[in-house]
């Protein structure tokens, strides 16, 4: 299958070819002649599907030959959960539609409204949003959509999660009946389905990555730790490893912030992108990520969605996210678009609840490796973690019952070569 096949036009395929793109996705070819076909489409695809140019790309084909967008209007809503992706699926609709004359803007919050105003003054075909700006940019009346084409709710799942649901709901109450509706969401919960029935119309329903399809092609690990051990693995690791680029998790900003000074004294180049940081800090962070400068970002887990990060090799759970789905989702940054990844956990005793909870959303058992000169934990024996105190914190103090001293022929035995991973 070609992507000229799928009938999009010349100036598309250049563009498409200058990215390198040889053959259409999965998603891609199922969702690009429906939506030429100017059908609603409901589709299951997680990033690294390739989704976004399924929809951007039959899209542009639809836009390139109306009439074009008036003063304060657009043609095209594309609405995302954050910032990150809002400015990267705005970036792929650059990328895309060079050489086509249509105009496009990317709106959201955290920044000053006054561009964005400007920029929408002129009208744009396409315009990429978070839903609360762009709810404040209508009550302004900066933007009107009586000849709305076609609405994208990109990664819809996420948007709900994040609570965007009336304002979901508040912006489909401000656009034309008649419209063409993408949905696009990493899985189909009944809330998902919920949302969709008061949406799309007879939908053609795409499903290329059933939820575990990320999980086959990342290889994945577990190093069982103690908790006090966390950082001191990390590095470890990285320094075994000796990656240019190595994205880690961690659940909370604070944990994270707390990382990247550790990974600072270790004298490791690493930064943190998290909700507290300001637009601009994040805009940096991921910038200096992707140009090499730092070797390490921190990231949490709503931080991380969307950020488009080309075949990241490795990433890296430092610890456990409370949402297996979130799991998946992280593991989902390596290994994109067909290439394998690897994904290492760090799992401490405390943290055997949400191992198994993942365990069981990708229905494998994930292989455990130990690492010469850390205590052996044995997660089997790891006691659940007590609820922790009213207002306090869980200290990880307890053994696990790991019990076992490091240096004895047992230990040995069970640790697979470590280091010599591909
Ligand atoms: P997405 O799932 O939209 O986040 O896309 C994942 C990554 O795959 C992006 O970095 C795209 O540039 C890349 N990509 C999308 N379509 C193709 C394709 N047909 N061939 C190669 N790479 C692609």
């Amino acid at each position: 299958m070609s992507f000229a096949s799928l009938g999009l036009c010349a100036t598309i395929l250049e563009a498409l070819q200058a990215e390198g793109y040889t053959t259409p996705t999965p998603i891609q070819e199922q969702a690009i002649p429906a939506v030429l076909a100017r059908r609603d489409v409901m589709a299951a695809a997680q990033t690294g599907t390739g989704k976004t140019a399924g929809f951007t790309l039959p899209m542009l084909e639809i836009l390139k030959d109306g009439e074009r967008a008036k003063p304060n209007e657009a043609r095209v809503l594309i609405l995302t959960p954050t910032r990150e992706l809002a400015a990267q699926v705005g970036e792929s609709v650059e990328t895309y539609a060079k050489g086509l004359k249509l105009s496009s803007a990317v709106v959201f919050g955290g920044v000053k409204i006054n561009p964005q105003m400007m920029k929408l003054r002129r009208g744009v075909d396409i315009l990429v949003a978070t839903p609360g700006r762009l709810l404040d940019l209508y009550q302004q009346n900066a933007v009107r959509f009586p000849k709305l084409e076609i609405l994208v709710l990109d990664e819809a799942d996420r948007m709900l999660d994040m609570g965007f649901i009336h304002d979901i709901k508040r912006i489909i109450k401000a656009l034309p009946p008649k419209r063409q509706n993408l949905l696009f969401s990493a899985t189909f919960s009944d809330e998902i389905r919920d949302l969709a029935k008061g949406l799309v119309n007879d939908p053609v329903e795409i499903s290329v990555s059933p939820r575990n399809t990320t999980a086959e092609r990342v290889e994945q690990v577990i190093y069982p730790v103690l908790k006090a051990d966390k950082p001191n693995m990390l590095m470890a690791l990285l320094r075994q490893l000796d990656l240019p680029q190595v994205l880690v998790f961690s659940r909370t900003k604070h944990g994270a912030n707390r990382l990247v000074k550790q990974l600072d004294k270790g004298g490791f180049l690493a930064t943190a992108i998290h909700g507290n940081k300001s637009q601009g800090a994040r805009t940096k962070a991921l910038h200096e990520f992707k140009t090499g400068k730092v070797q390490i970002l921190v990231a949490t887990d709503i931080a991380a969605r969307g950020l488009d990060i080309d075949q990241l090799p490795f990433v890296v759970n430092y610890d456990l996210p409370q949402v297996a789905e979130d799991y998946v989702h992280r593991i989902g940054r390596t290994g994109r678009a067909g290439a394998s990844g690897n994904a290492i956990s760090l799992v401490e005793g405390d943290e055997v609840k949400l191992l198994k909870a993942v365990e069981r959303l990708i229905k494998q058992e994930i292989p455990q490796q130990y690492l010469e000169g850390f205590t052996k934990v044995d997660l089997s024996k790891a006691k659940p973690a007590p609820k922790p105190a009213r207002g306090g914190q869980q200290r990880g103090g307890r053994a696990q019952g790991s019990g076992r001293p490091g240096g004895s022929g047992g230990a040995r035995s069970g640790n697979r070569s470590q280091g010599g991973r591909s």
